[in-house]
């Protein structure tokens, strides 16, 4: 192997720093009196913890969540351990040991993950507890066990299921997370994800934990004018190809031209998160629409290139990445949308 630089890659997306650090800012806003802090498990939803914990960081945030305790290794190199959580809590004492040793905080999710915890010696820990969802954390009768009485507990934590949507759930997990409140001693306590901080200062309580409209997501159309897109997908035109009436296209055929037409082939596809159900869009060149044109193949698309007959091998084009909208037209939520964005991408 020769240390010959790769050339340049033919897919990126590109980050709007201003949006992400302008996203943070608006949430930790929405969040008075309480803070923002910010959720950047999954690799920041897909966006990358190289590229958005920095920026999250330089706006402000202090509080971030990661899901594994694989995750926090690339975290840990831009902010203090002491400002990481680990949600999926505790399994073995290998964790716990990684845990102490790193110095990032397990949230506990039950009363065996409490005495792991304090067996292995304890230390400042998160608690979750459940008022609804089901998942992880205490259930509300396991919060007067003396066992948690004994944890140095910085934030007690909980998590809505439904506040994308005007549920009476809310208002229950809501009443459920006072009393655990009232129970549990915290020098924080938080509540709400992304949509619950638009349900108000009732729900922010001393931290939110904002995920999904950090990077651009709108879970609720109240925060459509309030969050900005972060992530603009491009992907280079690869190839031109002048299609003949009659020729099929792509796996299986399912597309047949009726009359000559341009084509161009792209190379993106499944493991760049672009998944067949997106094969009915469409990517953009200045504003020119240019239409997918069978299955998404592996990785590659095809496009019907009638509307912009003037490109180039090399030129960028856009792939709609409007979150609603995009998720909505290939049935993704958006949450998933952003985090299937694959590494060769970046
Ligand atoms: C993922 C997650 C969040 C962030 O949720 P969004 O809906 O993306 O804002 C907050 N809290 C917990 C416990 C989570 O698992």
């Amino acid at each position: 192997m020769n240390d010959i630089a790769p050339p340049p890659a033919t897919l990126r997306v590109n980050l709007d720093s201003d949006a992400l650090a302008a996203n943070w800012h608006q949430l930790d806003r929405m969040s008075a009196p309480g803070r923002a802090g910010a959720a950047v498990k999954a690799d920041c939803y897909g966006l990358g913890v190289d590229r958005c914990v920095p920026v999250l960081r330089g706006a402000g945030a202090r509080d971030f969540f990661v899901a594994h305790w694989s995750e926090v290794a690339d975290v840990v190199r831009y902010v203090p351990a002491s400002d990481i959580s680990v949600l999926h809590g505790l399994i073995s004492r290998t964790e716990t040991d990684y845990a102490r040793a790193v110095g990032a905080r397990p949230v506990i999710n039950s009363l065996d993950q409490a005495k792991l915890w304090a067996e292995a010696g304890g230390g400042a820990c998160d608690v979750m507890v459940d008022t609804g969802i089901n998942r992880l954390g205490l259930a509300m009768r396991d919060l007067s066990d003396p066992l948690i009485a004994t944890l140095d507990v910085v934030t007690l934590l909980s998590h809505l299921a439904s506040a994308d949507e005007a549920s009476p759930s809310n208002r229950r997990q809501l009443k459920l997370f006072r009393e655990a409140r009232a129970m549990v001693k915290a020098k924080r306590y938080s509540l709400a994800n992304s949509a619950g901080i638009v349900l108000g200062p009732d729900y922010t309580f001393d931290l939110t934990r904002p995920g999904l409209a950090l990077y651009g997501g709108i879970p609720r159309p109240e925060l459509t004018d309030d969050i900005r897109q972060v992530a603009y997908p491009q992907a280079a035109l690869l190839l031109r190809r002048d299609l003949e009436p009659g020729d099929r296209v792509g796996y299986n055929g399912t597309y047949i031209a009726d009359r000559a037409l341009p084509s161009g082939i792209v190379s993106i596809g499944y493991a760049d998160g672009f998944l067949r159900s997106r094969g009915g869009e469409a990517l953009t060149h200045e504003g020119r629409v240019l239409p997918l044109i069978g299955k998404v193949s592996m990785d590659m698309i095809v496009l019907d290139l009638t509307n912009a007959p003037d490109l180039r091998e090399g030129d960028w084009l856009d792939i709609p990445f409007d979150m609603p909208g995009a998720a909505q037209r290939c049935g993704l939520s958006q949450y998933e949308l952003l985090t299937v964005i694959g590494h060769r991408l970046r």
